[in-house]
């Protein structure tokens, strides 16, 4: 580590990293059941996980994300989509945290999209893996929320949908790779997609 002038360390915060598919420590949070936030010593943690699940996703530029995903094993997931109001103009909605999140009902019909995940990268990080999933078309779910420590019961369709069913996932240790229907020609259901040059 460098030293600076004074002849001190250099305090510097280590900048959040995902946990990719493949990664040494990705058996102990990726494909585990995550824990439910209980205990207030878990509320304490929340703050600033949430912070750092939220500068995760944006920097990425990904839509949800998973507490697992960064390393902790509690039951987190944070969602914010973007939607497009012009053609050159592309809006992130206001992000939602979820904590404990469940699903309580769910529609009959079942709608094929396309998915990627944060976690399923090639090692150089220049490609993601990307792949058709069947999910649930509206789905209803109960969770807490970070502030106010209250029972929220919402309703999710479409595409906001498919992002909360593929995050509540990952609390419970599956990644969308577990649900790409392998009867089909697994060529037509993956593709690698180069990823967008990051600009900082
Ligand atoms: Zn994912």
């Amino acid at each position: 580590m460098p030293k600076n002038k004074a002849g001190g360390r250099r305090r510097k915060e280590t900048p959040p990293r995902i946990v990719l598919v493949g990664d040494d420590s990705c058996g102990s949070v990726l494909g585990k059941q995550a824990k439910p936030v209980q205990r207030k010593s878990d509320w304490a943690k929340l703050p600033k996980l949430v912070k750092t699940l939220l500068c995760v996703l944006r920097k990425a530029g990904g839509q949800g994300i998973s507490a697992p995903q960064t390393g902790s094993r509690l039951s987190v997931v944070v969602i914010e989509t973007r939607k497009t109001v012009s053609r050159r103009n592309v809006a992130p909605s206001r992000p939602i945290v979820m904590v404990n999140p469940v699903i309580t009902d769910r529609s009959g019909k079942m709608v094929m999209g396309e998915e990627g995940c944060l976690s399923v990268i090639d090692p150089d990080g220049t490609h993601v893996l990307r792949g058709k999933v069947e999910r649930h078309q509206w789905i209803k779910v109960t969770y807490l929320d970070l502030k106010r420590r209250q029972h929220h019961n919402r309703t999710f369709r479409g595409f906001k949908a498919r992002v909360v069913q593929h995050e509540i996932d990952h609390l419970a240790g599956k990644l969308f790779l577990d649900r790409v229907d392998w009867r089909h020609n697994a060529a037509k259901q993956l593709r690698m997609v180069k990823l967008k040059k990051k600009t900082k």
